[in-house]
């Protein structure tokens, strides 16, 4: 059998992603390799296409229990063999495991790194040959990734140990360098082919709103998504509470994971989402590494997070399938604040650290955090913004986040950055800098306290853009800070301050431009918006049909088909088993168990709706 067979046989797809097949094929030829591919983007194939073609068993590390028990569900249902060993199994399950493990039945067997140095599994490592040891989520072994574990500081020492030195295969979605350079070092990768491709994820719209009221905002968008099912992210345990408890009251079908929860309550309401019995789930960032439910439709968060490695691997638990998704951060400025002070917080919980790398850690949040915000912020592509944070050059116009669809248009803002420039120079003549809001509040001309106890309305700047809408005059101070004609920084409260660079505004009189929403959205929005939420009557009954099985399988709906497969047969409608093996999604095994009720499906349909398109099959 070849690579293609096998991703058709089994994975029922009919080409590999970018990407894929390099990885594959070097690790084919011996080769250690590192894979760095965002969230859905396809890791899992990488090392299971060569844990088919390879002789052995391929052991999988992987950091979490949930995460492992879906893979292998996933690979059982495709009718690979494969299994795994945590401290999830019953003893007898797991001597049954070891067992059978023992004499080479399965092709991929998973294991949580604290298992490696247990005496079975050196009995296991002695009796089959191991041809791979695959990392996943391989961050987790850096002390600079996300998610570091101090277990995984162990899996060197365990590949040393083997008889046979396997080829390594490593994988994460986390792109930058030091965390690379860990992996490589702490791991043993040797000469490894390492490939980083794209972070682009076409199918995610991204959008960013400034709601007066959060809560009311949330709930039109969740209620615009219909049945479909999201993730809403919230800061703190406290507001997980709050909102979950204001969805369940509003009629919606929502639950709560954090990680102040009793641990079966959490695993409780986990399941209940990845099985459909709860649409949505509202979590702190606790929830989702792990998940690889490939349906969910939208992530919002109701709060910003601290930076956007962890935006983007949050919001990327979106359209895993490839299908449609969106992503939708509700800011407000309290939020800022907010994860300044848990981001301090954290520098005094860091105990194993020394002064000075906790004062370097201190600095590189504040930094991401201020990275964040410029997101949240800008009126240029939300795409772009993204892409070029993780390093990628993009194009300024993705025609798909809320900036590109809403449009926006270059303005020249001369005069509106001579305004704001003359305006800190004159508040820092009164004595000290001050941070943006106070800038803000004296251009607009605010009757506020603080600003006349001050004597800031005495300033020749004082009121001077009070018909600018303070929206619109903080974009522009944030563009003239983003640009280095002005600086943001300081510890606690940060301040607005002048640069080198700020006297060619004022002195050289240069000109600035800057991209802001057009002030009405075109007719394109609506539209868009219409065919997101559209239904199609025969996805909804492949839907229901596919509901059904996975209930009297027990498994969730994602492992059946994805929602990108059933979009699929909508498209070929096939009613014959020929045809349904050509469905993206449908491999040997899944078209032999459920190919004959869905193709009785598609006739039934096809047959009472004579005027819709053509059928195919
Ligand atoms: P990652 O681990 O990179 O986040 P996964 O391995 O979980 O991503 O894959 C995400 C989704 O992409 C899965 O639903 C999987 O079936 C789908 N997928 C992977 N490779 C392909 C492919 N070559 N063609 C079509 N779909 C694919
Ligand atoms: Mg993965």
């Amino acid at each position: 059998m070849d690579k293609l067979s096998v991703l058709n046989e089994f994975f029922g797809h009919r080409a590999f992603r970018k990407g894929q097949e390099e990885l594959i094929d070097h690790i084919l030829s011996g080769s250690d390799v590192l894979g760095i591919m965002p969230t859905g983007a396809g890791k899992s194939l990488c090392y299971q296409v060569p844990a088919l073609l390879l002789s052995g068993t391929t052991i999988v590390i992987s950091p979490l229990i949930s995460l492992m028990k879906d893979q292998v569900s996933a690979l059982l249902s495709s009718g690979v063999s494969a299994a795994c060993i945590n401290s999830s199994l019953t003893p007898e399950e797991y001597s049954d495991t070891m067992y059978r493990a023992c004499r080479g039945e399965f092709r991929l067997i998973y294991v949580a790194p604290e298992r490696l140095g247990t005496q079975e599994m050196n009995r296991l490592v002695s009796s089959v040959r191991i041809p791979m040891v695959t990392i996943d989520e391989a961050h987790c072994v850096s002390q600079w990734g996300q998610d570091f574990r101090p277990s995984y500081l162990h899996i060197a020492e365990f590949i040393e140990s083997l008889p046979q030195k396997p080829v390594i295969s490593a994988f994460t979605a986390t792109a930058t360098d030091t965390v690379k350079q860990d992996i490589i070092r702490l791991l043993g990768l040797r000469e490894p082919f390492s490939l980083i491709t794209g972070f682009d994820r076409p199918n995610l719209y991204f959008s960013v709103m400034n709601p007066d009221n959060k809560y009311a905002a949330l709930r039109r968008l969740i209620g615009g998504f219909g049945d479909k099912c999201g993730i809403v992210y919230c800061l703190s345990r406290k507001s997980v509470e709050e909102v979950c408890e204001k969805l369940c009251a509003d009629g919606f079908s929502a639950t709560r994971y954090h990680a102040g929860l009793p641990d079966t309550e959490r695993i409780a309401n986990q399941e209940d989402f990845i099985y459909d019995r709860r649409r949505i789930m509202v979590a702190t960032n606790a929830f989702g590494m792990g998940i690889d439910k490939s349906d969910v439709s939208y992530v919002i968060h109701y709060n910003m997070p601290k930076n956007i490695e962890s935006y983007y691997q949050e919001a990327g638990r979106a359209g895993r399938d490839g299908s449609p998704a969106q992503c939708i951060l509700l800011y407000s400025g309290k939020d800022v604040k907010t994860n300044e002070f848990m981001i301090e917080k954290s520098r005094e919980e860091n105990t194993d650290l020394s002064e000075e790398e906790k004062d370097i850690m201190l600095e590189r949040d504040r930094q991401r955090l201020k990275e964040m915000t410029f997101y949240a912020t800008t009126s240029g592509c939300l795409r772009e913004s993204m892409l070029r944070y993780f390093g990628e050059k993009a194009p300024s116009y993705c025609g798909n986040c809320s900036s590109c669809v809403n449009g926006f248009e270059e303005v020249d803002i001369t005069v509106d950055a001579q305004k704001i420039v003359s305006c800190v120079f004159r508040i820092k003549q009164k004595g000290r800098y001050y941070g943006k809001s106070m800038v803000i509040d004296v251009l607009h001309g605010s009757g506020n306290e603080r600003v006349r106890s001050l004597g800031f309305d005495k300033l020749s700047t004082y009121g001077l853009m009070s018909d600018t809408p303070v929206q619109r005059i903080r974009a522009e101070l944030d563009h003239l800070i983003m640009q280095g004609f002005l600086s943001f920084s300081g510890g606690e409260y940060p301040v607005v301050e002048l640069t080198a660079q700020s006297a060619r505004i004022v002195k050289d009189k240069i000109t600035v431009r800057m991209n802001l929403p057009k002030e009405k959205p075109p007719q394109g929005r609506k539209r868009a918006e219409d065919s997101f939420y559209a239904k199609d009557e025969l996805f909804e009954k492949l839907r229901k049909l596919r509901a059904k099985l996975a209930a009297e399988e027990k498994v969730p709906a994602y492992i059946v088909f994805s929602d990108a497969a059933l979009r699929d047969m909508c498209r070929v409608r096939p009613t014959r088993m020929a045809v349904f093996l050509t469905v993206s999604g449908v491999g040997k095994k899944k078209a032999e168990k459920y190919g004959e009720e869905f193709c009785r499906l598609i006739s039934e349909h096809i047959s009472t709706h004579p005027d819709d398109d053509k059928p195919r099959g």
